[in-house]
């Protein structure tokens, strides 16, 4: 069995409390539905001997107001899923939260943490004596990266289902640290380095509050396609996220194609400006599917080969885009 170290829970009544026992113990990480962090506790992945509890103080629920669709950082996946402004407004987040792991990881699992969920990797999320007879890596007590066969970077996998729709989608995030209410575009949030901590563009002590996306215009559409080993509980071995505009006669106003447990940061396809002003047919399809392809580069620090990894991109870009694109002229 695996045992929890020792650590002090901290319980704060406020936000600003929290943020400023984060600034009186530097190690200690943020708890919330505690789905991941438990187990990777249980695992030593931490050196941490401090938790923030943050049960009761997160905003949580949905407001749609001013253009923007407002999600509590505190909002529990479960209650999320079944939203009726959620389904109404953004009903493909609604959808992709509802593949994140498990129902029972669903009931306690919030959106905060599964936007800043930790990277994963075969070699990292294993048992101390595991980690100890193939040698410590980079991310944690070694100086090598098992993947990658060198010292240079973590290439661990940003395996967390709500980032690539949610940056599909353009989310800005707001956060409360020790120097202030902090603002960052999710686009601008990942790192390309996986370790922990430092995954992602924020101070240590920053905690999330709120996502805020903007509300649906006109025709805009989106999808997210996950492929993974069994469909009841695993983490995605690719996400695909596709946000699109067309007009009312099927031209494309814009369109968004986001890669996702690729790498440590979810990848947004360039070049896709040849799809812009014109119906999405199958030559398009075929074309922004060839692109994404093309631009994913697999690492294979999660199951799968780089190979079939980058061919199903292709696959799922293109069913991600049949389903969603209005035929030319309807
Ligand atoms: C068997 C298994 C399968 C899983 N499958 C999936 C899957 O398919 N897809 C997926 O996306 N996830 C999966 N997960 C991971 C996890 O369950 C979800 O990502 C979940 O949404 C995490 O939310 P939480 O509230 O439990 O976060 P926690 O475990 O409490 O925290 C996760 C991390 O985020 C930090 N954190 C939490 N809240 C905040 C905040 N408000 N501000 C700043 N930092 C914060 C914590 O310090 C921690 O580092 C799986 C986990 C397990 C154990
Ligand atoms: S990608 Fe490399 S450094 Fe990162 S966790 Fe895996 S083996 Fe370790």
């Amino acid at each position: 069995m695996m045992r929890l170290p020792e650590v002090r829970v901290h319980v704060p009544a406020s936000l600003a409390e929290a943020v400023a026992l984060h600034s009186r113990h530097p190690g200690a990480l943020y708890l919330a539905g505690g789905t991941d962090l438990i187990p990777n506790l249980k695992h030593r992945l931490y050196d941490t001997s401090d938790l923030i509890s943050l049960s009761r103080i997160l905003p949580v629920g949905v407001a749609v107001a001013d253009g923007e669709v407002s999600l509590g950082a505190g909002s529990l996946l479960v209650d999320l899923i079944e939203d009726p402004a959620l389904r109404t407004h953004l009903p493909a987040l609604a959808e992709a939260l509802a593949l994140v792991a498990g129902p029972l990881h669903r009931n306690r699992a919030t959106l905060g943490g599964n936007v800043m969920l930790d990277t994963r990797c075969l070699y990292y999320n294993q048992t101390p004596a595991w980690r100890a007879a193939l040698g410590h890596c980079l991310k944690k007590d070694g100086d090598f990266c098992h993947v990658i066969g060198s010292g240079k970077r973590c290439v661990a996998a940003r395996a967390n289902d709500s980032a690539p729709l949610l940056m599909a989608l353009d989310a800005q995030l707001d956060f409360l640290t020790a120097a202030g209410p902090l603002v960052v575009p999710i686009r601008r949030l990942y790192a390309i380095d996986g370790r922990f901590p430092g995954h992602c563009h924020t101070p240590p002590s920053a905690l999330l509050t709120g996502i805020r996306v903007p509300a649906p215009r006109g025709l805009r559409r989106a999808t997210y396609r996950k492929v993974r080993r069994r469909a009841a509980i695993d983490f995605p071995q690719l996400g695909v996220a596709v946000a699109l505009e067309q007009d009312e006669v099927g031209r494309t106003a814009s369109l968004v194609v986001v890669l996702g447990a690729l790498m440590p940061e979810p990848r947004l396809v360039k070049q896709l400006d040849f799809a812009l002003g014109r119906g999405l047919d199958d030559t398009v399809i075929d074309r922004v599917a060839a692109v994404a392809a093309e631009q994913a580069h697999p690492q294979e620090s999660i199951h799968g080969s780089s190979d079939w990894r980058k061919e199903v991109t292709a696959v799922e870009t293109r069913r991600a885009l049949h389903s969603l694109r209005v035929p030319i002229g309807r």
